[in-house]
């Protein structure tokens, strides 16, 4: 992005950091509350200010560094070999008929590691990105890019004296928090051990043989892995560990 559009591409990029702002300030708040508030003020005995100390604190940091990578981590680009080349997208923009665009995109895919198609049975191909869509692959209008195994665009994360109201609305917001983010919880953990993306479970993806909700999966323990890893000392920790990859997929 040059000096032409800058400070419109600075308002863009200062609204998509408003919920993460929104997020930080409602977790240093309630850092407040419960350090100050509750351990502080509000509890007597010294053991259960450190068991509760403790036990925040663990969950505080795991929080914050899961939140971090989350933020941060950058997308994987789609493969060189799926973008398509100019010569190849100004026979595509030339065409005249959906059947001579099919084929063009048809002969260009022949040797790609792509099983699903559109709902119309042709390849799928993302005209912004210029580029066959691998599977599972989808564009994010909000990244502007196309995102493999795209799951759902998030926007929170890609992101006070009054002793007694701080600790109910501290419990109000934790209950908050704690239904909205069990529901989506439990909702992935049935995701991830049937292979599935939000996606992939609002519209059942397309193959060259038809419509297939289990497409992906590989049995509910390697679907597990395939996002997780094999290492369960790593399955707790957000460092990078799944043995998911495209190609793996396809093969099938
Ligand atoms: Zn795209
Ligand atoms: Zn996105």
């Amino acid at each position: 992005m040059g000096k032409q559009n800058g400070s419109c591409w600075w308002c863009v990029k200062a609204v998509k950091w408003i919920p993460v702002i929104f997020i930080l300030t409602i977790v240093a708040w309630s850092y407040y509350a419960y350090v100050v508030q509750l351990c502080y003020y509000t509890i007597d005995s010294y053991v259960q200010k450190a068991f509760y100390l403790l036990f925040f604190h663990i969950l505080i940091l795991m929080f914050l560094w899961s939140y971090w990578q989350t933020v941060y981590t950058n997308l994987m680009p789609v493969p060189d070999k799926f973008k398509i080349p100019d010569v190849e997208m100004e026979k595509l923009q030339q065409a005249e008929t959906e059947e001579t665009q099919r084929q063009i995109l048809e002969r260009f895919a022949q040797d790609l590691p792509v099983t699903n198609r559109t709902i119309k049975g042709a390849m799928r191909f993302c005209e912004k990105c210029q580029l066959i869509k691998p599977d599972r692959a989808h564009h994010c209008s909000v990244c502007g890019t196309c995102v493999l195994k795209m799951d759902h665009h998030c926007p929170w994360g890609e992101l006070d004296g009054m002793g007694r109201f701080h600790l109910l609305f501290l419990f109000f917001v934790a209950l908050m928090f704690a239904v909205s983010l069990n529901s989506l919880f439990f909702y992935h953990c049935y995701l991830v051990v049937h292979n599935r993306s939000t996606l992939e479970a609002f519209r059942t993806p397309m193959f060259r043989t038809g419509k297939d909700k289990d497409g992906f999966s590989l049995g509910k323990y390697n679907n597990f892995q395939e996002v997780f890893g094999d290492n369960p000392r790593l399955w707790f920790l957000p460092i990078f560990s799944s043995l998911g990859r495209f190609t793996r997929i396809v093969e099938i």
